[in-house]
């Protein structure tokens, strides 16, 4: 707590899809009165990063890109707000003391500026999946030993820690993650074969940034949050199910040993689950629409298509294999996604270079440090990298 009082929070990522809803949260549950907010960060938005900065009265306001310093430094003269830029001033923005720090910058970016904030026992409110896709049992680990609590802020994973019950694990028998099956759920792969990066963002029920939004037209998110699913809540393999439901209205369940599923449910809004990563363990009035189940009238259930959708399998290789994998698949697919919204590959060759860097780094052994996993990640970009160049 700041001496005022309030509570000391941080955004990191403030200006994309989580980060703006988490603002829009803070401010319902009172704001600037309520809240202290130590830093924000962004990328290449200024304008947003700045007006947010000012709206919110942030202490500190960092973006990630060292060429925008200046545009930044100007969007904010005059207002007492510091300002920073580049990649060490991004792990300073989650190093600063806060209390509560949510961790929404995409893709592997994330993991050390969270680390920071990790190591020195802030609560993280995790929504970038890709720290523990990449750093696992590390990144549990460092959570642990900081002394913060960490509360999954991705739906599926707030669906099953809200579900699950207190000193219950031994009894947990599986956990079954929900997909909504994304915009190609029902295409052929001949027809997914020649969609464009526009084409594919286009979900159905959620309004997400592009990386999550083509992940999920690709099923690779889900294969993400499989992986996730397994630091977060310790599971075995086969204990992670997932089960398409194209209406995204149960957010996941747990299935326990005597039969009985848990399942929590709601409207598509991330600002429920980001409340109550806020507010945990209480939870307090948000906002946010209502289900009317009359109106719903029905849920439908599909199982999932590992063939059109290999992702899927790939999560369950890189879960049984262990080690890197996970950092590997992440790394891979996360050069391939970009060569796809270039227009370089097509977009069933993000699985295959996924794939192909996972078989062809499998021999590297288990993750000792930090560094071990960065250097697992660095390798397996640059093999996806000369697999793109080669095409
Ligand atoms: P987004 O693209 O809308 O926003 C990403 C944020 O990260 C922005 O603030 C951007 O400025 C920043 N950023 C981008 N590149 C960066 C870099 N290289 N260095 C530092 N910062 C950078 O993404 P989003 O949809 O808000 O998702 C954020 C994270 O939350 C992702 O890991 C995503 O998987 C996860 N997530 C999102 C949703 C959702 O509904 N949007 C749901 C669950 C989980
Ligand atoms: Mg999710």
């Amino acid at each position: 707590m700041a001496e005022t009082g309030k509570r000391r929070i941080s955004i990191l990522g403030s200006t994309g899809s989580i980060g703006v809803n988490t603002l829009d949260v803070v401010n319902q549950l009172g704001g600037r009165e309520a809240f202290e907010i130590v830093a924000i960060t962004g990328n290449s938005n200024i304008a947003l990063l700045a007006d947010q900065a000012k709206a919110c009265g942030a202490k500190l306001a960092v973006t990630a890109d060292d060429r925008q310093y200046a545009a930044l430094k100007d969007a904010l003269a005059g207002s007492g707000i510091e300002v920073a830029a580049g990649r060490e001033a991004l792990i300073e923005a989650g190093a600063r003391p806060s209390d509560w720090v949510m961790a929404a910058i995409v893709g592997t970016a994330g993991l050390a500026p969270t680390l920071a904030a990790a190591k020195r026992g802030a609560d993280i409110a995790l929504a970038n999946k890709e720290c523990l896709v990449s750093a696992g049992e590390l990144f549990v680990k460092a959570v642990a030993e900081g002394g913060g609590r960490l509360i999954p802020v991705d739906s599926e994973h707030s669906a099953i820690f809200q579900s699950l019950e207190d000193d219950q694990h031994h009894a947990v028998e599986r956990i079954v993650l929900t997909a909504s099956g994304g915009p190609f759920r029902t295409w052929t792969r001949e027809q997914m074969a020649g969609v464009t990066a526009d084409i594919a963002r286009a979900h159905p029920n959620w309004s997400m940034g592009l990386k999550i939004s083509i992940g999920s037209a690709s099923m690779f998110n889900k294969a993400l949050e499989m992986i996730e699913a397994k630091h977060l809540f310790d599971l075995r393999p086969d204990q992670i199910e997932v089960i398409v439901h194209p209406q995204s209205v149960i957010h996941s369940m747990v299935g326990y040993a005597d039969g009985s599923v848990l399942a929590q449910l709601g409207c598509p809004d991330m600002r429920t689950a980001i409340g109550y990563a806020l507010t945990y363990p209480n939870r307090t009035k948000l906002d946010v629409e209502r289900l009317d189940f009359a109106k719903l009238a029905r849920l439908d259930f599909e199982a999932p298509d590992e063939v059109r959708f290999p992702a899927l399998r790939l999560a369950r290789t890189a879960l049984e294999r262990g080690g890197v994998q996970g950092a590997v698949m992440n790394a891979a697919e996360e050069i391939a996604f970009h060569a796809f919204c270039a227009g370089r590959i097509g977009f069933l060759n993000m699985a295959d270079i996924a794939e192909q860097v996972m078989d062809e780094m499998v021999g590297f052994g288990a993750a000792m440090t930090m560094d071990d996993v960065f250097a697992a990640d660095a390798e397996a970009r640059r093999r996806a990298g000369d697999i793109i160049a080669q095409r």
